[in-house]
C-alpha cells in the first residue's frame, strides 16, 4: 500500500478530470501521467456502500495485460510497473485497504472477500462464508464486481490472462502442488527447477506454456483444467473455458526474479497467441 500511495502521491498530475457520466469511460474519475511515464487511469467501483478502486497504467488496448488483484502484493506491481514500457502492456490493480481481502458495508453489514475467489459462484459463495456473513444480496454484489472486471476489461477476449501474485516463504509455492501436498489434485504436471526457489513459479493452464517455460528453466505448475477444485479463482474460470492463462508468482521482496520471469513470459506469448490444437 505504501508503494502504491507513493506512486500516486508522486503522480504527475495531468490535470485531466471526467466524471463518471460517459458511457465509454463509465467510473473514470481521473486520468494522470505517472512518473513512468505511464498513463494511469482510474476507476472507481462501488461495493455496497464501499467504494474500491481500479487502476490501470497503460493503454486498455493493449493485447497484454498483467492483473494484480491483492493489494498486498506490492512486489508484482512494481515489477509489472517496471517492465511496462518495454513490453508496451498494461497494469490493471485492485486498490483499497492495502490487505489482500476486500472489506465492504451493505445495508449495514460488514462483509469481507478474497478478489481471487469471486470468478465462480461457488467461489464467491465460499470466500463469503469464510471470511465473514454471507447474504443473497452481498453474494449478488461480489458477482457482479467480477462479471466487471471480466467483462470491462475483456479478460476473456485477450490472447492469455496473465496476474501477478506474491506469496510468503515457507507457505504457499510450487511445492505445494507436489504428490502428497495440499493441491497436489489441481495440478497436472509440476515442473520444479533445481536452483529454483519453489516460491518463484509460473501457475499456468495452457500445456504449451508449461513446455516453453519449463525449457526456460523456471519452475511450473500445469494445472488440472478438469480435476482443479472450484475455488472460484480466475485460474478456474480460465481453465473451464480453455483461455490460457499465466499467474507469475515470487515470494515478497523478489523483484528481479518477478521481473526476470515477466520479460521470459513475454518471450515465449507469441507463441500461445495461436488457437490451441
Ligand atoms: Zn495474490
Amino acid at each position: 500500500m505504501r508503494l502504491k500511495l507513493a506512486r500516486i502521491l508522486f503522480t504527475l498530475v495531468l490535470t485531466l478530470t471526467i466524471c463518471s457520466s460517459s458511457q465509454a469511460w463509465g467510473g473514470l474519475t481521473a486520468l494522470r501521467l505517472s512518473y513512468e511515464g505511464l498513463i494511469r487511469s482510474e476507476f472507481e467501483y462501488d461495493l455496497g456502500q464501499t467504494t474500491v478502486l481500479i487502476a490501470l497504467y497503460g493503454s486498455t488496448k493493449s493485447p497484454l495485460l498483467f492483473f494484480n488483484m491483492h493489494d498486498d502484493e506490492n512486489t508484482a506491481v512494481e515489477a509489472a510497473m517496471d517492465i511496462l514500457p518495454e513490453s508496451g502492456g498494461s497494469l490493471l490493480s485492485l486498490e483499497h485497504s492495502g490487505e489482500r481481502l476486500i472489506q465492504f458495508s451493505l445495508n449495514g453489514i460488514v462483509y469481507r472477500f478474497d478478489p481471487n475467489r469471486i470468478f465462480t459462484g461457488t467461489g464467491a459463495r465460499l470466500t463469503l462464508e469464510r471470511y465473514g456473513p454471507f447474504s443473497i444480496e452481498a453474494f449478488e454484489v461480489v458477482r457482479a464486481f467480477a462479471q466487471h472486471l471480466v467483462e470491462h476489461y475483456g479478460l476473456m477476449e485477450r490472447p492469455v490472462i496473465v496476474t501477478v501474485h506474491n506469496n510468503t516463504e515457507g507457505t504457499y509455492s510450487a511445492e505445494s502442488y507436489l504428490p502428497g501436498a495440499e493441491y497436489a489434485g489441481d495440478a497436472r504436471e509440476v515442473y520444479l527447477h533445481p536452483a529454483a526457489d519453489p516460491d518463484d513459479f509460473f501457475f499456468v493452464t495452457d500445456s504449451r506454456l508449461f513446455e516453453l517455460l519449463k525449457e526456460k528453466g523456471f519452475n511450473v505448475v500445469l494445472q488440472d483444467n478438469q480435476r482443479v477444485t472450484d475455488d472460484g479463482s480466475l485460474s478456474v474460470l480460465a481453465g473451464k473455458a480453455g483461455i490460457p492463462y499465466v499467474n507469475v508468482e515470487t515470494q515478497h521482496e523478489h523483484l528481479q526474479e518477478q521481473k526476470r520471469m515477466l520479460r521470459a513470459l513475454y518471450e515465449v506469448l507469441p507463441s500461445v497467441e495461436s488457437p490451441s490444437e
